[in-house]
């Protein structure tokens, strides 16, 4: 199947209410490129340095997520462009991303990410501490971050059971941290969770933002 199969295949499956983004970590310009021909415009990487190559040589009106573990000390690379952050998992890395923010006179948008896997390789906040974030005056001093939900990634496994309980505890984490802390916030409205073999799962338990990779283009090298 080529690309755009692959993409129509996808649209008929993902709810028009869901953003779907396209994973082009390590695919070249031209394949991301056939991908934009079909009006996708949201893509994500992993890393700083391919993140910004890509911004600088394609068109313009693409929307860049970073979907990476995001270094302190390569904020400043990614700021200027960046559409969303979606990991976000410990305060200094947020007072960076405020402070380039300002200096860029943006403000940027960003998610707080959760462990929610079996597997301890994975980043992420737990619960608890992360509320502990959000109670800090640190934190609410933040004038150039906006919180607009969460991200989490469920273990790699072919328990489709297990992918359930894993996506159903990130929209609970996101049901009270809407409740508790961004009642009022028309911005906190997002639930990335959901890769190429678990997206439907995800779907199913609430998410709003899928990150999807080899089912767009093709198996990675
Ligand atoms: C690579 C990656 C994806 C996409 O993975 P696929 O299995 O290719 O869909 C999604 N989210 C994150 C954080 C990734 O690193």
């Amino acid at each position: 199947m080529n690309i755009s199969e692959n993409l129509l295949r996808l649209k008929t499956k993902i709810p028009t209410s869901v953003t779907l983004v396209a994973v082009s970590k390590t695919k070249s310009e031209a394949e991301i490129l056939d991908v934009y021909r079909c009006e996708q415009r949201h893509f994500g990487e992993n890393k700083v340095q391919e993140a910004v190559r890509k911004y600088e040589n394609l068109p313009k009106d693409i929307c860049w997520h970073f979907i990476g573990h995001l270094q302190t000390n390569k904020v400043k690379y990614i700021a200027p462009f960046i559409h969303l952050i979606h990991g976000v998992d410990r305060l200094k890395l947020l007072q960076e991303i405020d402070r380039q923010a300002c200096k860029f006179h943006r403000v940027l948008d960003c998610l707080l990410q959760f462990h929610i896997a079996r597997e301890d390789t994975k980043f992420g906040f737990d619960f608890e501490e992360c509320r502990a974030m959000l109670n800090q005056e640190d934190f609410k001093a933040l004038k150039h971050v906006r919180i607009c939900g969460v991200m989490g990634m469920a273990t790699f496994t072919d328990d489709m059971a297990q992918q359930h309980r894993e996506f159903a505890t990130l929209k609970c984490i996101f049901d009270n941290l809407k409740a508790d802390y961004f009642k009022d916030s028309e911005d906190f409205k997002i639930i990335s969770m959901g890769m190429s073999e678990d997206y439907e799962a995800a779907i199913a338990e609430g998410s709003t933002m899928v990150r999807i990779g080899s089912a767009v283009f093709g198996e990675r090298n």
